[in-house]
């Protein structure tokens, strides 16, 4: 399909980042072309355009600017997930798998009210892992997670069918085989 080919070509693939053997999916180069960049904010929310979203919520880092960007798109508001120890007032905190042991990310405790519809963004989703800890912590907090989206989707490595088994629909923009 061409808009995949065009969109995909824009992100620019890394060896052996931030450790041998790991392709590292460089977004950046996605963001800073003007098409790219609002054609997939414009992707990412075209299945949710007509819905009544509350609010958006971003993984650090990436999942900030995207996140920005899809939450003024859908006119809704932002909220940021953030690794411990950063945001500033009371929060809610949860601890997520990385390839190697435990992190732990958190969230205002009074950023989404009970019943609020909720989409999760971040950039790539690779064992879901991250995306897995953020909907387990919305929903500790009452939301509704009505959708995850992602630029990138590393299907081999599970990420996007775990968070379905969670009843979480997800959209991808593109995928790349292995890791
Ligand atoms: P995971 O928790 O395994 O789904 O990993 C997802 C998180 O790690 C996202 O925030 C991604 O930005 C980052 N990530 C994982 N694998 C890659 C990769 N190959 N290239 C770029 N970012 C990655």
């Amino acid at each position: 399909m061409t808009f995949d080919h065009d969109l995909k070509a824009t992100v620019r693939t890394i060896p052996d980042y931030p450790k041998k053997g790991i392709l590292f999916r460089d977004i950046t180069t996605l963001l800073a072309d003007a098409r790219a960049f609002r054609r997939a904010v414009d992707e990412l929310v075209q299945p949710w355009a007509g819905l009544k979203i509350d609010k958006v919520a971003g993984i650090e880092a990436r999942g900030f600017i995207l996140g920005g960007a899809v939450a003024h798109q859908v006119s809704a508001g932002f909220v940021p997930i953030r690794k411990k120890g950063k945001l500033p007032h009371t929060t809610v905190r949860i601890a997520y798998s990385l390839e190697y042991g435990l992190d732990e990310m958190e969230m205002h405790v009074d950023a989404i009210q009970p019943g609020e519809r909720v989409i999760l963004v971040d950039d790539l989703i690779a064992t879901g892992g991250t995306a897995e800890g953020a909907v387990k912590l919305l929903r500790q907090i009452g939301a509704n997670v009505v959708a995850a989206c992602f630029i990138i989707d590393l299907p081999d490595l599970g990420g996007a069918a775990k968070l379905r088994a969670m009843d979480v629909p997800v959209r991808t923009l593109m995928a790349f085989e292995g890791h």
